[in-house]
């Protein structure tokens, strides 16, 4: 089975692949014939889930707990994979929270969880894996940004600035590990329908998206799928890719 898929023997991480977009990403990396890392925060069933829906259809996937704000379960996550898979060839940094609120009233509580999670937590796992693929001479890194990050948005200035601090980092990795044949690219969605936007109005925001509608975690993922093993992504480093209904454009 996937001999003729083009990641087999290829090992992807994705953080916080138990629900929505990193979910999607899971299955679609399993789909091409990765082994998957299933990383998860709070949702041992739902990352069951999926590591059942990918090995139902004969992928390979596992599941790994840990917190990707807390270095020292980064670094115990990144051992784990590399003990049970040997190697690590992608890593997806999906997870992410947002905590909104005006400026004015934000606790700093919420804005520090949010820049742990979202832009501490890229650096903590892009950091972790770097030297073993640094080793290899091979490796696709993919950070999950937002539009958010690029125009910025009311009630999410701790969210916005985590977004735009991984695209700075991201351009900043990707020129660092360049030389040893690793690519860093971001994908910024727009709105996508997942549990993070399902308590927002949408008639007030779809005014807004040209294209008139929310977007998929299945049509995020096949951005990244192509980022993370299409042969012609070898030469993208250091790009925001926009997968946004035309919201955000020039
Ligand atoms: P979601 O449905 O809320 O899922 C979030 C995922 O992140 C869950 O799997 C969750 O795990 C995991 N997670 C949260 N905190 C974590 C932590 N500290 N350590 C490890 N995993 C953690 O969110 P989503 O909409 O799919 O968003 C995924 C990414 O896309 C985020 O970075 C988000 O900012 C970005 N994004 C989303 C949209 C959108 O419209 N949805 C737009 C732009 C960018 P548990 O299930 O265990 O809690």
């Amino acid at each position: 089975m996937n001999s003729l898929k083009p990641l087999n023997e290829k090992t992807a991480l994705i953080t916080g692949a138990s629900r929505g977009i990193g979910k999607a990403v899971a299955l679609a990396l399993g789909e091409a014939g990765a082994e998957v890392v299933v990383n998860y925060s709070n949702s041992p069933e739902k990352a069951e889930e999926v590591v059942a829906a990918i090995t139902a259809t004969g992928g390979k996937a596992y599941p790994l707990q840990a917190n990707i704000s807390d270095e020292s379960q980064v670094e115990d996550l990144i051992k784990k994979v590399l003990e049970r898979s040997s190697h690590i060839d992608i890593l997806i940094n999906n997870a992410g929270i947002t905590r909104d609120g005006l400026l004015m009233r934000m606790k700093t509580q919420d804005w520090k969880d949010v820049i742990d999670i979202n832009l501490s937590g890229v650096f903590l796992c892009t950091r972790a894996v770097t030297r073993p693929m640094l080793k290899q001479k091979s490796g696709r890194i993919i950070n999950i940004t937002s539009v958010v990050g690029i125009i910025g948005n009311a009630g999410q200035a701790n969210y916005a600035a985590s977004k735009a601090g991984v695209i700075g980092l991201t351009k900043s990795t990707a020129k660092e590990l360049a030389p040893r044949g690793i690519t860093v690219n971001a994908v910024a969605p727009g709105f996508i329908s997942t549990d993070m936007t399902k308590d927002l109005d949408a008639e007030a925001i779809l005014s807004a998206i040209p294209l008139g509608s929310f977007g998929t975690p299945e049509q995020i993922a096949g951005a990244v799928r192509f980022l993370a093993i299409d042969p012609a992504a070898a030469y993208i480093t250091g790009q925001v890719l926009q997968v946004d209904g035309g919201m955000v454009m020039g």
